[in-house]
């Protein structure tokens, strides 16, 4: 097939190294005019953004104006491993974090990935990849690190979809079998040409598996993207990856940070979270157990079959005893793959393939949320999900709606084209993953995802708006990822006020604040919707994975004043990051940075038409009951709040009242919620950053902040 290959464009460098994390240069591509050049890194962004995320929201800044469009050309993808990502020695660095303008919200997106790409791309010489500009057919981007060249080719003959296409680039652009590992492979597929909600998958080839494994960028929309600009992949190249490729100030730090981790890790996960056996699908118990488990559209917190789905099952059918981790020196290895899987459906049909997961996330979504808890639907649904390039959240949520939409009558078989969306009809989920696919039928219209879809409903007459806007689980237009937040006001906050829409990687706080009741006053969940969101920023600046700081804890972290941050853990970053860039850093100092990032991504929501305070309110369904059932599914719990804490007694009263009378209590505790955080955060009331605060963190740029001023 690589012969069918016609180059368009080449362009060739001088290929280097990091020196203490950095290049000093991007490379940056124009796929309209076929143009390809470095770029040095105005000193800026070193300095103020960082890397990652920092350097994506920079980047796409000077790209765009408040008019952009998602399918404008003028949109970017902005690719950034961040100045710690590829070292080897601290567990999780290898991440890259994607950049884009999303088509479900409007506002930048940031999404954090695991797979080689980033650190090869690094250690190809470049600290980010930024891709502008539409093809005119379908391309491919080829960075070769030890030939020092870039190619923009045009690939008329692979098959988009990602399982497909990672194995078949490997194959294509390394020099031999040995080579492999060092190539990696950005795709998305074919559920991206028609849906929203699509993703970028980023390859990693397995030595032991002798396949390529792929990990996700999931949330936003930014496979839609890269399938509207003709992207068929990005192929990075790199050259052998040895210990010390960032030539870091000091070594031996952060070594000394690592060596400490990976005992930890040696010491704990098989007593802590299981990571290297189960991966992050041993919470689906875990949240059944708490009552946080999303069932059937986040109406309810567990289910009677969840034995179906939980972390016995994927003990199991993950094949154990292969180190599992997305980049190299990562012990954790969470990346667990499930092998032997035989296709039941669609156009892969009796092939047998190694899924990736299911993740927690996925098993919640696509499994739980839509009734389905047979593992061998929740296999192929992850499987078609991930290579024909879906988001798993936003397909689990947005299915997870329609379903409910077919139970309250909304939709009908009339309405679906034939389709019946009955809980737990898994067929019927997969064949909405194939019309995806294909770009027909109700497929379709699912993904555009849940804000249009409610929309659109209410516009046909087919549901009341109210209720679905109540229902519907999407703020800012994205769908919430899989927790349910009815009992955790700060985990409401966490979700619905997070810049790109409610996604958990900023603030995780529903073990704090409902099951340990650690921050009780509107102060402390203030002060948590400060701190947490700041430093959860911080490894996306980084290319920092962020499950080995809690996901496994030091011995006596129990016994620490704040066990919640994990101390000893923010002091290793603090070293590492130290050890790399030769800057010291505080812990005070790593908070400051993130939010210096994380004030300017809310400018910049602002910039395209958000950012306020209307944005940060979430559909009811993630504040308490909406429905009699809902209510009556936990009648004591809510019986008594309405009695101890909103005074008001419920006896006598029918429920529908009583569901009236909660909400009223719940929506006023929401705005005085956001209240607090605005003023902790240094913001107005409406939710905007001052401009003393915006000084004082640097971010004092004139037209930055003639951006502010009309909403003061
Ligand atoms: S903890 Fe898991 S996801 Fe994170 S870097 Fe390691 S293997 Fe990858």
């Amino acid at each position: 097939m690589k012969a069918a290959h016609k180059v368009l464009a080449t362009w060739s460098y001088e290929p280097g190294l990091p020196v203490r994390g950095y290049n000093d240069r991007m490379l940056y591509v124009d796929l309209t005019t076929l143009r390809i050049e470095e770029r040095p890194l105005e000193p800026v962004m070193k300095e103020k953004f960082v890397g990652g995320r920092g350097f994506g929201l920079w980047r796409l800044w000077q790209d765009i104006r408040p008019t952009t469009k998602w399918n404008d050309p003028e949109n970017a993808i902005v690719i950034s491993p961040g100045p710690l990502g590829g070292n080897t020695q601290y567990p999780g660095s290898g991440k890259s974090l994607v950049v884009s303008l999303s088509p479900l919200t409007g506002v930048p997106i940031d999404s954090n990935v695991g797979g080689y790409f980033g650190p090869l791309l690094k250690f190809s010489g470049f600290d980010a990849l930024e891709v502008q500009g539409k093809a005119a057919q379908e391309v491919v981007v080829f960075i070769d690190g030890p030939a020092g060249t870039v190619t923009i080719e045009e690939a008329p003959a692979e098959d988009p979809n990602s399982h497909v296409a990672a194995e078949q680039f490997t194959h294509e652009y390394a020099a031999d079998e040995a080579d492999r590992r060092n190539v990696s492979v950005i795709a998305a597929g074919r559920g991206a040409d028609h849906a929203l909600i699509g993703c970028l998958n980023f390859s990693w080839y397995d030595v032991r598996r002798r396949s390529a494994r792929l990990k996700q960028a999931g949330r936003g929309g930014i496979g839609t993207v890269f399938r509207d600009k003709k992207l068929k992949a990005i192929i990075s190249r790199g050259p052998v990856v040895k210990g010390d490729m960032n030539t870091p100030a000091d070594l031996d730090r952060v070594a000394a940070a690592g060596i400490k981790l990976h005992k930890e890790l040696h010491d704990y996960d098989d007593k802590q979270c299981r990571m290297r056996r189960q991966g992050t699908a041993h919470l689906v118990e875990v949240m059944d157990a708490y009552d946080l488990l999303p069932v059937h559209n986040f109406q309810y917190g567990k289910h009677a079959d969840v034995a179906g789905i939980a972390s016995p099952v994927w003990d199991e059918r993950f094949t154990q005893g292969i180190p599992d981790g997305c980049w190299y020196g990562c012990s954790m290895a969470c990346s667990k793959g499930a092998d032997g899987h035989v296709l039941m459906t669609g156009p892969y049909k009796g092939d047998v393939v190694t899924v990736d997961g299911p993740e927690y996330e996925t098993a919640a979504g696509v499994g739980a949320n839509c009734g389905i808890f047979q593992a061998d639907w929740l296999l192929e649904a992850n499987f078609y999900c991930d290579t024909y390039g879906l988001d798993t959240i936003s397909f689990g949520t947005a299915t997870a709606f329609a379903m409910e939409c077919w139970q309250r009558g909304v939709l009908n078989a009339e309405r679906t084209g034939g389709l019946d969306l009955s809980w737990g009809n898994g067929p019927s989920q997969l064949e909405l993953l194939h019309q995806m696919a294909r770009g027909e039928g109700f497929g379709v219209t699912v993904g555009q995802g849940v804000h249009k879809m409610r929309l659109l409903f209410a516009e046909r007459g087919w549901g009341d708006a109210r209720l679905l806007r109540d229902i519907g689980m999407e703020v800012k237009g994205l769908e919430y990822s899989q927790y349910v937040s009815k009992e955790s006001l700060a985990q409401q906050g966490g979700y619905a006020m997070t810049n790109k829409g409610p996604q958990h990687d900023e603030a995780w706080l529903i073990f704090m604040d409902m099951v340990n009741n650690h921050i009780p006053t509107f102060a402390d969940k203030a002060e948590a919707l400060y701190y947490f969101p700041m430093f959860r920023t911080w490894f996306g600046l980084n290319g920092l994975c962020k499950l080995p700081w809690n996901d496994v804890e030091p011995g006596d972290n129990a016994k620490t004043a704040e066990p919640a941050k994990v101390p000893e853990h923010v002091q290793n970053y603090c070293d590492v990051f130290a050890g790399i860039t030769g800057r010291e850093l505080t812990k005070d100092g790593l908070i400051r940075m993130s939010e210096t990032v994380y004030n300017f991504q809310r400018v910049f929501n602002l910039r395209m038409g958000y950012g306020t305070r209307e944005h940060d309110r979430g559909p009811y369904r993630a504040m308490g009951p909406v429905t009699v059932e809902e209510y009556e599914s936990r009648a004591e719990r809510y019986d008594k709040q309405l009695k101890e804490k909103a005074g008001v007694d419920p006896a006598g009263k029918g429920t529908a009242e009583k569901v009236k009378l909660l909400r009223a209590y719940r929506e006023k505790q929401y705005e005085s919620l956001l209240d607090a955080v605005y003023k902790r955060r240094g913001w107005t009331a409406n939710g905007v950053p001052t401009i003393e605060h915006l000084t004082e963190l640097g971010l004092d740029f004139p037209w930055f902040l003639d951006v502010v001023r009309p909403h003061l």
